[in-house]
């Protein structure tokens, strides 16, 4: 899949080392001296253990960009000064950011009410290269909402931000139920939730043959829900569950009763919450999904799955509103009070479970490799490029944004990808209040959360830079000690030489 981005802004001209200093002089001299054992130590037979000539930012590649440049991101963390860090070259000779990546939460963070947030456009031009230093930052987006096949989100989001935004990188709330489809693939399959049948025909798209609506069940006993009725489109749209074409296929389905649901997906929000709450219940209270029945212990129900949790999101409205974690809860409540107490444990996809963040993490790798080429074969036997070191995410909703970014964290511990939470200001979070789950940095927006990640990084180069010429600083001095200047010179050339 390929992403067409916006035109990259030309690079700032390359600084001429000037030789008027003997600091500069011998920061040349230094330059060289690296280049030297770097090139030596990469001659053919010679095995590097710890890096790739690709993988590694070298000192000496410094001298092609700009130290004196001031930050183009301003100075409010003392970056100004920042070195930059070495791009990676990617398959189309575009400068990409090889070991940090961003994630974004969309509603409340780029899109409210289906208008872009003001900053959000600006920001996504910063990731796709038009700032200062010509890189480009990969990433996706994580959103919990959903109702649409993923094209036609992409195809809304492309048009909201004025880019190109490809499926594969972007996850919406029922994606990860796509590997649950093997499971269910023949499976009866009650789908809920979006606009007409949309949902059926993305869950059948994933891969589920036998996709049920509360629409069909309400066409086939119109009882069911007493105060919906179906209109006329919905009525033509909803399948016959009884049909001669559908017993051609199930013979042994004569009445409802024979149908036995074995799970239960809410795609995504509902549009009639007392209609799907009604044949939840009648299904999480059946006698093993068997439609129609009443167990007698309520503890033989199909699993159900929300694909998020969110009580509430942002939307045009000034205040949130709620969502599909509140159907959730309505589910789980009216479920112990018709039971005599019984509880129900119903599952969610979405942020801020754990394994949706492991999807986003499998699906930023495969993103980085398929659209920039990183971690694409191997040279001398390693990767070409590191894994991710860091994914910013960009998000509004503590309770799912935040708290599920710091729980992925904290599970890839100190080996593995940090995942570093940033919440805006733009969406559910309202100033001034305690956010329950507080993110690593709060800011304004999304384009003040893209700059701060980016001026992370440049400190975070910055400093292993200052490590590294500190190491070398040590050895020419270890050497001139030892009497072999002579050597340095021989090796670098003179001081005064470019
Ligand atoms: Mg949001």
């Amino acid at each position: 899949m390929s992403c067409s981005l916006a035109p990259q802004r030309p690079g700032m001209p390359a600084r001429q080392i000037s030789a008027s200093s003997f600091a500069e002089e011998f920061d040349t001299a230094r330059n060289r001296l690296t280049k030297l054992d770097f090139e030596q130590e990469h001659k053919p037979g010679h095995e590097h253990e710890d890096e790739s000539p690709i993988a590694s930012p070298s000192l000496s590649s410094s001298d092609s960009l700009t130290s004196e440049e001031p930050s183009p991101l301003g100075s409010e963390d003392g970056d100004d000064d920042a070195t930059p860090f070495t791009p990676m070259l990617d398959p189309d000779s575009d400068n990409v950011a090889d070991n940090f990546a961003f994630a974004f939460d969309i509603d409340g963070v780029l899109v409210r009410g289906g208008k872009p947030i003001p900053e959000a456009t600006e920001a996504m031009k910063v990731l796709n290269g038009e700032n200062e230093y010509g890189i480009k930052v990969p990433y996706i987006f994580l959103t919990n909402g959903g109702g649409k096949f993923e094209s036609e989100r992409c195809a809304d989001l492309s048009r909201q931000l004025d880019m190109t935004v490809s499926e594969g990188q972007f996850i919406c709330g029922h994606t990860p139920m796509r590997e649950l489809s093997s499971r269910y693939r023949d499976c009866p399959v009650l789908v809920v939730g979006g606009e007409g049948e949309t949902c059926r025909l993305v869950a059948e798209s994933y891969g589920f043959h036998d996709v049920i609506t509360p629409g069909d069940i309400l066409k086939a006993n119109a009882s069911t829900a007493p105060f919906r009725r179906l209109t006329p489109a919905e009525h033509a749209a909803s399948r016959d569950l009884l049909s001669s074409r559908r017993r051609r296929r199930r013979p042994e389905v004569r009445k409802l009763s024979d149908i036995v649901i074995s799970a239960v997906f809410v795609f995504a929000d509902s549009r009639d919450w007392a209609s799907d709450l009604q044949i939840i219940l009648d299904i999480a209270q059946s006698r093993g999904g068997r439609l129609e029945t009443r167990s007698e212990t309520f503890d033989e129900g199909p699993p159900i799955y929300f694909s998020h949790s969110d009580v509430v999101w942002s939307a045009a409205h000034e205040h949130v509103r709620l969502g599909m974690g509140a159907l959730r809860k309505m589910v789980e409540t009216v479920f112990e009070e018709t039971t005599g107490g019984k509880k129900l444990v119903t599952h969610a996809f979405g942020k801020p479970q754990v394994g949706t963040f492991e999807f986003a993490e499998r699906l930023l790798r495969q993103w980085r490799a398929e659209k920039h080429g990183l971690g694409l074969g191997t040279l001398h036997g390693r990767s070409q490029a590191p894994a991710v070191r860091t994914v910013y995410f960009v998000g509004d909703t503590p309770e799912s944004d935040i708290k599920g970014t710091n729980a992925m964290d904290e599970k890839s511990g100190r080996e593995g990808t940090e995942w570093y939470s940033i919440l805006v200001k733009t969406g559910v979070y309202q100033e001034g209040t305690e956010p329950r789950y507080r993110p690593r940095k709060l800011v304004g927006n999304v384009l003040d959360a893209v700059h701060h990640g980016i001026r992370r990084e440049m400190a975070r180069k910055k400093t292993a830079t200052e490590g590294r010429l500190l190491s070398l600083d040590e050895d020419v001095f270890k050497k001139v000690g030892e009497g072999r200047m002579p050597e340095i010179v021989e090796r670098v050339g003179p001081f005064s030489e470019q």
